[in-house]
């Protein structure tokens, strides 16, 4: 009998340490229902990218004037400036500009440092290609405009995951004026400049304020 109510105990806290093993792996995925999902249906829907995105560089021949100081601030030398000097004007001649992007690290000191605003970085960011010489782009691939997720019509933009308002799991259908969970970093950035020129007014005023000590003098 004694035998019995052992085996009856050992089975049973057995039982309790599966359930409980059970229930700890289950918790970790009932725990995922209250989270926001992390994926996009790609390419169908596509994330809008932040506005200080570091995409495809987009340049602009007429603009250039073969400095080569985005030569010289690339980490890996990277772009390629093809120039000849016109012996008749004493100036340089542009033939051809390139940026290889299979080599390229998108760290953005060209676009910094061009002293003529010709190249800029754009959103795009589906740069793949089944051979990768034809990621050298050349001054043509490098002019063309970039596409843009919101005006792709085959493309359904989707506002940062990271933003959906309280309480909404699903980033589909968004009322545009529904309230933000987080703030935007254009919103931050205005908040503490308001936050800024109303502490400079509150110095300004204090310093209109008559130095007591001074008036009595
Ligand atoms: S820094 Fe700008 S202007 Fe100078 S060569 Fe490069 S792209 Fe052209
Ligand atoms: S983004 Fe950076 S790595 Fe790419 S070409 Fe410009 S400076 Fe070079």
């Amino acid at each position: 009998m004694l035998g019995f109510l052992e085996k009856v105990r050992d089975y049973t806290k057995e039982a309790v340490s599966a359930a409980k093993y059970l229930f700890d792996g289950l918790s970790v995925t009932f725990d995922h229902m209250r989270r926001r999902p992390v994926t996009v249906q790609y390419p169908y829907e596509k994330l809008i990218p932040s506005e200080r995105y570091r995409g495809r560089i987009h340049y602009e021949f007429d603009k250039c004037i073969a400095c080569e100081v985005c030569v010289r601030v690339c980490p890996i030398n990277l772009p390629v400036v093809d120039w000849v000097m016109n012996k008749e004007t004493k100036k340089k001649e542009l033939r051809n500009y390139s940026i290889d992007f299979g080599a390229c690290i998108f760290c953005g000191n060209c676009v910094e440092y061009c002293p003529t605003n010709c190249l800029s970085m754009t959103e795009e960011y589906e740069l793949a290609a089944f051979d990768r010489h034809s990621l050298n782009y050349d001054n043509v691939a490098l002019g063309r405009l970039p596409t843009s997720v919101t005006s792709d019509p085959s493309v359904r933009p989707l506002r940062e995951l990271a933003y959906l308002p309280e309480g909404i799991m699903d980033p589909h259908d968004l009322p545009p004026n529904q309230k933000r969970a987080g703030k935007l970093p254009t919103q931050i950035i205005k908040e503490l400049q308001e936050e800024i020129s109303q502490g400079k007014d509150t110095v300004d005023s204090t310093d209109m304020v008559p130095n007591k000590s001074n008036s009595t003098n």
